[in-house]
Order: C-alpha cells, then sequence, then structure tokens
C-alpha cells in the first residue's frame, strides 16, 4: 500500500503529496484524512493522508513510522472545505488544512495535546477476613457506589491504594475527561415578542439561504438566534454561532446555557488548547448541538448542520489577517450551500457590501427596528472639543464630567471608550523633534507608564522609558497623545471617591481575567468600566446609564476606504450599552469633527441615512460594494529588491487584468515591520474572470523565488 501524504510545513514549494509505503502491521489503521508520522529529509514530521494507492511514480519510497489517529481527522467535507479555501485565497494547502483544527489537532511534531485520562477504581470480589482495619475503611467509602474517581479518592495516600490494587481487591481503569466543565445553570427561556416572532417566521420561511437580520442594538437579536437554533433541533439540525471573539462574554455564553443546557461546545481563545482539544472532541463525536465560537468555529465538524449564524456580522474579525486570508462568511455560505443549511447574519450596522445584497435581494433582508418592550434608544449629544478644550480638565470636556458627576451620584454606572490602549500613543523629542520609533518597525513606539517602558505594538520590542532622547541627548521627551493609561489616571484625580477599571489588551491577557473584570463590574464593584472596543461590543450591564466616547475620532482618521463605516459601527455599538435596563440612557460623544456625517448619523441612530451617505463615497471612489479589491503585498528584507519585484507584479497585472484598475506600487502603510519592507499593488475591478488565474501563476512564481515574497490578500478588510 503506498499513501500520498501532505506535511506539515508551510513552505509553497513542499506544498504536494509526498508518497509512502505502509508496513504491513499499519495497513488497518489508514483512512483518508488521519495524521501519519514520516520520516523526511532528515527530520520527522506529521502529515495528513490524502491519497491511498497501489503504485507510485517514484521509487525507493521510505516507510511511514506510525498512524497518529484513530479516527479521522480531516472528514470529507473539512477534505473539501480545504480544498475551496486554498483555490479561494492562494493560500497553501496544508495552511488552509491547519487552520481549520484546533492546535491539538494539526499536523505537528510538536502537539503535545492529548486525550486526558483519570484512574477510576473498581472493587473487585475480596475476601475480607484478609484485611486491616484501615483497609475496610476505604472499601467502606465504595458502599452503594460503583465506582470510586481518584478525585473521589484524594485524601487517602497512593501507597494504601496501590496495596489494594496489587492485592487484587481494586481494580483500575482509565476513563476519558473533559478539561472543560461547564457551570450548572438555572434553565431560561423567553417569550419572544409578536416582533421577534415575525423575525424568526421570516427566516425559517425563505428561500434564500443567507438571511440578513438588521436589528439596532438591544431589539433582541439574540433571543431571535436562540429560537431559531430551538426549532432546528426540533427537527434534528445542529447550529453553529460565530461571535467576534471580545464579543464572546461570560455573559453571552451564559444565555446559552440558560437555553440549551450542557448540548453546547465552546471553541474560544479564552479556553487552554487542552480544554479546546476536547470541546472539539465532543464535537467530533456528536455529542453537541450546538457551536459557539470565534471565526475558526465555522470549520467545527459538526453532522446535521442546519443553520450557521453570525452575529455582528460587519466584524473584521471574521477575516483572518495571515494566511490563508479566508472570510468565515463565505466559508458559512459555502458549507451552507453545500448542507442544504441556512445563513443568518445579523448586525446593527452592517458592512455596506451586506446592507446593498440585502436591498439587491440576494440576502433575504430582516429588520429589527425597536428595542424588546419599549425601551427608548438612548439620547446621544455630540461635545465640539474645538469649542470644549479650552474648559475642559485633561481629555474630559465639561458636560461630560457633569454627566458622569451625576450618574455617580445616582449610584448607576458608566462606560468610557478610547480606542486606543497604553499611557500616551506617542514620545518625541521637544528639543530634536525626534519621534521615538522602534528600530524594526516603521511606526512610533507607545507608552506604557505603569511598567515604565515604550513598546512596539507590532513587533513587541521594548526598552525603558528614559527622558534623554537618543539622537539629540538632551534630556527632553515628552509623550503626546492619549491612550487608555492615562485616561485612567485623569478618572482617578477628576473622580477621587469612584472606581475604575480598566479592560483592554494589557489587562486581560491573562486567561480569565477578562471575565473577572466583566464580573466584577456586572456585581457593581466599580463605577466605572473604561477601555478600548472591547467594551464596546456585546456587553448588557442594566445598571450602565451613561456611556462616554473620549475621543470619537481615532478610527476615523485612518487613511482607510473603510474608517467612516468602521467609527459609525463603533459609535453605535458603544451607544447601545446605555440603557439596556429599567433606567433610561445617555451618551457623550467627544470630537473634534462634530460635523462628520459618520459622527452624526451615529449620534441620530440611523443606518440607513449613513449607508447612503457612504454609498455615495464609495462609488465615486471606486470602492466596495461598486468593486472588488485585491491586494497584493511584495515584501522583503532587501529594499531594492521589493521594489523591483512589485513593479514585475504590476506588469503582470498590467499585462494580462485589462478591466482592472491597477494601482501602486507604493509602498505599504507600515513600510518597514520586523526589518522587513512591504509594497503594496492594489486591483479594482467589477469584471474579471481571468483574476484567480492569473494571481494563482504569480504567487507560483514567487513560492520558487528566494528572498521575495508575495501574498494575495481578496477582499481584504484594511489597506
Ligand atoms: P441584541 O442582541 O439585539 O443587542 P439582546 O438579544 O441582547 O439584543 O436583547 C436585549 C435585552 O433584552 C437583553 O437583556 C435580553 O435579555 C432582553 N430580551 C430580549 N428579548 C426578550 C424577550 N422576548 N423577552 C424579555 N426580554 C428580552
Ligand atoms: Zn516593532
Amino acid at each position: 500500500m503506498i499513501i500520498g501524504v501532505l506535511i506539515e510545513i508551510t513552505n509553497k514549494s513542499v506544498d504536494k503529496f509526498f508518497d509512502y509505503k505502509v508496513p504491513v502491521n499499519l495497513i488497518s489503521k489508514i483512512n483518508i484524512g488521519k495524521r501519519v508520522k514520516v520520516p523526511f529529509a532528515s527530520r520527522i514530521l506529521v502529515g495528513f493522508i490524502l491519497e491511498i494507492k497501489k503504485n507510485s511514480s517514484f521509487d525507493n519510497l521510505k516507510e511511514i513510522i506510525d498512524v497518529i489517529d484513530d479516527e479521522v481527522i480531516l472528514n470529507a467535507e473539512l477534505l473539501s472545505l480545504g480544498k475551496y479555501l486554498h483555490d479561494k485565497t492562494l493560500a497553501s494547502l496544508i495552511s488552509c488544512y491547519q487552520v481549520m483544527l484546533p492546535k491539538g489537532y494539526k499536523a505537528s511534531i510538536k502537539n503535545k495535546i492529548n486525550i486526558k485520562y483519570k484512574k477510576v477504581y473498581y472493587l473487585n470480589d475480596y475476601d475480607s477476613c484478609k484485611l486491616n482495619s484501615r483497609q475496610k475503611e476505604i472499601l467502606n467509602l465504595f458502599k452503594d457506589k460503583e465506582k470510586l474517581t481518584e478525585d473521589d479518592l484524594e485524601d487517602i495516600s497512593k501507597a494504601r491504594l496501590n496495596t489494594l490494587v496489587k492485592n487484587n481487591i481494586l481494580r483500575v481503569e482509565f476513563e476519558e475527561v473533559y478539561r472543560f466543565a461547564y457551570d450548572n445553570v438555572e434553565k431560561k427561556i423567553r417569550k419572544l415578542t409578536a416582533d421577534q416572532e415575525r423575525c424568526v417566521n421570516n427566516i425559517l420561511n425563505t428561500d434564500k439561504t443567507v438571511s440578513l437580520l438588521h436589528g439596532i442594538t438591544g431589539s433582541g437579536k439574540t433571543e431571535v438566534y436562540m429560537e431559531l437554533i430551538a426549532r432546528y433541533l426540533a427537527k434534528g439540525l445542529k447550529s453553529i454561532v460565530l461571535v467576534p471573539e471580545i464579543s464572546l462574554t461570560p455573559q453571552l455564553i451564559k444565555r446559552f446555557e440558560e437555553r440549551f443546557g450542557k448540548k453546547l461546545a465552546l471553541l474560544h481563545s479564552a479556553l487552554s488548547e487542552g480544554e479546546k482539544y476536547d470541546e472539539y472532541r465532543r464535537i467530533v463525536k456528536g455529542e453537541v448541538d450546538i457551536v459557539i465560537g470565534a471565526r475558526s468555529a465555522v470549520f467545527a465538524p459538526i453532522s446535521n448542520l442546519g443553520l450557521i449564524i453570525i452575529d455582528e456580522c460587519h466584524s473584521d474579525s471574521y477575516k483572518q489577517d495571515n494566511n490563508p486570508r479566508y472570510n468565515a462568511k463565505d466559508v458559512a455560505i459555502k458549507r451552507a450551500e453545500d448542507n442544504n443549511a441556512k445563513v443568518v447574519l445579523g448586525s446593527a450596522t452592517p458592512m455596506l457590501e451586506e446592507y446593498a445584497r440585502g436591498l439587491k435581494k440576494v440576502y433575504n433582508l430582516v429588520h429589527l427596528d425597536k428595542r424588546v418592550n419599549g425601551k427608548k434608544m438612548p439620547n446621544i449629544a455630540i461635545v465640539d472639543m474645538n469649542k470644549e478644550i479650552n474648559k475642559a480638565k485633561g481629555h474630559f470636556s465639561l458636560p461630560l464630567i457633569n454627566e458622569i458627576n451625576r450618574v455617580l451620584e445616582n449610584k448607576e454606572q458608566v462606560i468610557l471608550l478610547l480606542n486606543r490602549r497604553g499611557y500616551s500613543s506617542f514620545v518625541t523629542c521637544s528639543n530634536c523633534g525626534e519621534a521615538i520609533k522602534c528600530p524594526n518597525c516603521d511606526i512610533t513606539l507607545t507608552y506604557h507608564k505603569s511598567s515604565n517602558i515604550l513598546r512596539c505594538h507590532y513587533c513587541g520590542y521594548a526598552i525603558n522609558y528614559v527622558v534623554t532622547c537618543p539622537k539629540c541627548h538632551e534630556d527632553s521627551l515628552k509623550d503626546l497623545g492619549v491612550g487608555t493609561e492615562k485616561i485612567e489616571e485623569e478618572l482617578n484625580n477628576l473622580f477621587p471617591f469612584s472606581k475604575v477599571i480598566r479592560m483592554d489588551v494589557d489587562t486581560t491577557n491573562k486567561k480569565g481575567s477578562h471575565k473577572k473584570i466583566i464580573d466584577s463590574f456586572s456585581k457593581g464593584e466599580a463605577d466605572i468600566l473604561l477601555g478600548t472596543q472591547m467594551v464596546a461590543k456585546g456587553l448588557d450591564f442594566p445598571n450602565v446609564t451613561l456611556v462616554g466616547v473620549i475621543n470619537a475620532d481615532t478610527s476615523l482618521l485612518l487613511p482607510d476606504f473603510r474608517s467612516s463605516e468602521k467609527t459609525f459601527a463603533l459609535l453605535n455599538q458603544v451607544a447601545g450599552r446605555a440603557g439596556r435596563g429599567e433606567k433610561e440612557g445617555k451618551v457623550v460623544f467627544q470630537t473634534y469633527n462634530a460635523d462628520n456625517y459618520a459622527i452624526y448619523y451615529a449620534k441620530e441612530n440611523d443606518y440607513i441615512s449613513f449607508y447612503k451617505e457612504e454609498m455615495k463615497v464609495r462609488k465615486l471612489m471606486k470602492y466596495p460594494p461598486y468593486y472588488y479589491l485585491v491586494s497584493l503585498n511584495i515584501y522583503s528584507k532587501d529594499k531594492n529588491l521589493a521594489l523591483i519585484e512589485s513593479k514585475k507584479c504590476e506588469r503582470v497585472c498590467f499585462k494580462y487584468l485589462d478591466k482592472t484598475i491597477i494601482l501602486g506600487p507604493s509602498p505599504s502603510s507600515i513600510f518597514k515591520i520586523q526589518n522587513i519592507y512591504h509594497y503594496q499593488i492594489i486591483l479594482k475591478y467589477q469584471y474579471q474572470d481571468n483574476i484567480y488565474k492569473i494571481l494563482e501563476k504569480l504567487v507560483n512564481y514567487y513560492a520558487t523565488i528566494n528572498k521575495v515574497n508575495l501574498e494575495v490578500d481578496f477582499n481584504p478588510i484594511y489597506l
């Protein structure tokens, strides 16, 4: 028997099957989709079996070393999805298979994650007169019990247990355990409102594959999802729910537990790799009805798939920003088509592409335009910082200070957003004007005051902060710009009797810390929750009656065609955190661009007007949804070579892509990252049949070239 194996190395030039012989003793274990250990060059590596055949066109084949799995890892659907990803992203096939799997299931010789077992003790027949009294004591623990686990017996010394085992009185067996334990929560089912019921029926009855549920914040979309899942389950069909990583809060998980008990599996970065391995295993074994997870959960090998829900469908987290650059929405639609299943996209602020497809009836468009039970949308005020800055205290305008004071007096809570972490965003020398940059990357270092270091948010480079300028050696470094750390300091000065919790990447990098912060704020242990966009998504605290945005412009000024859309979405989301309980909510946006339409329409909570305005810009500028985009990234350690090769790419595009607008090559927005230079070419097209073919040729060409790389990003989120 010969097998074709796809090996773990992600080098494009080894992205083909290697033939191996199977020794007789392993033949019965061979199936397509299992992992094998093989000799490769002078190493031992792991690969997936993708072919079984009688003959090979190569001589002197080596033998495989072992078959790793008892069960297939890549089932028929995953095998075909991997090929689909490879075709759509032009990334290597092995990277497409690896991306679908949790760490413990990937092909990797380094993988140490495995099934966890615990010892279980059973009582054999025994002759009690041979026992001493202390042994009898132990055996008494088995009264009325068939078996006891090692945890049950943790007070008994191992030596005493071993003696009993050696004398054949106790028998040990190993049982598989799952590392992740779900809490016991009380069942809770809410009765849908008439509006929610209408949405559910509409989505159940459409003949379109994709429904877009456009519902304002707090309109009860999550309840609609849960009801849909329940209706599909009643037909024996299972569901996948995708949520952006940072919205996958303990609160949300609890709501699903309340409704569906323990038939859930979670695929979430807050789980350890061991826990993820077990959750995945439960899915494979068919023990699970609903999978909830971030982007890669779209690949969960669930059988009888009926429904895929993508909450906050506008989120950029659904697009992977390294190879393979897939979008989970495309994968969801592909899986739905293959399985005769349905996709529900839900958002208060859909991406323009999505809403346009809804209006064109490519998607079934459904609206929920009121909050549940007649709750009002919060009242939003814009504070023009151009006028207020003279009276402001630090970064807080008087109107925002007054609102915070009012809320604190009422013993209510505040959420404050500043979408930038660290203390200050950059450090410059007031003598020579030098901004302190990362030596490896083309960006400024961020000052983190609590640890007194300057850190590169791209490569992690860090140095101690000193006031001496590295260039002119004067003691005149000053930090400018503002991050969450500085705002926290200002809050502590302005409101000394209030308690502030900060939630950003720096305070949530430890396992469980995210949950701790949310639990603590939820219990009222703090008055003010301050954070980056983490505080904007998915949180539901009834006592929050004020939301403040310190600087509504942070995402507006990014040089990106989606900056308005992102600003609108972020402001809308964070505003939606206010007034979710009995008391009405208020929102304050501080901005230097008070008449910008993204900020204005966010204040008005008017998605449709924003959509219309922004569509005009997109049309004029030839951006999605009017045009498709592809971004080519050409990079090399050699600055000159990167430029030469990017011009070569441009010539190829120019020659073969006759109906495409070609922009560049130009230095990428961050030219140097980790000492590698990046050039970018942007392609815009409406109809260009051969584009995949030509770009694939280019990618294959660069796979054979040393020192220069080409990466292609179809439908990029950022430019
Ligand atoms: P969205 O996902 O659209 O932001 P949610 O589903 O989180 O909205 O609902 C907002 C709030 O209203 C939540 O606190 C939720 O528990 C409550 N809610 C939603 N639907 C109902 C209902 N049918 N009956 C009672 N409360 C509901
Ligand atoms: Zn760096």
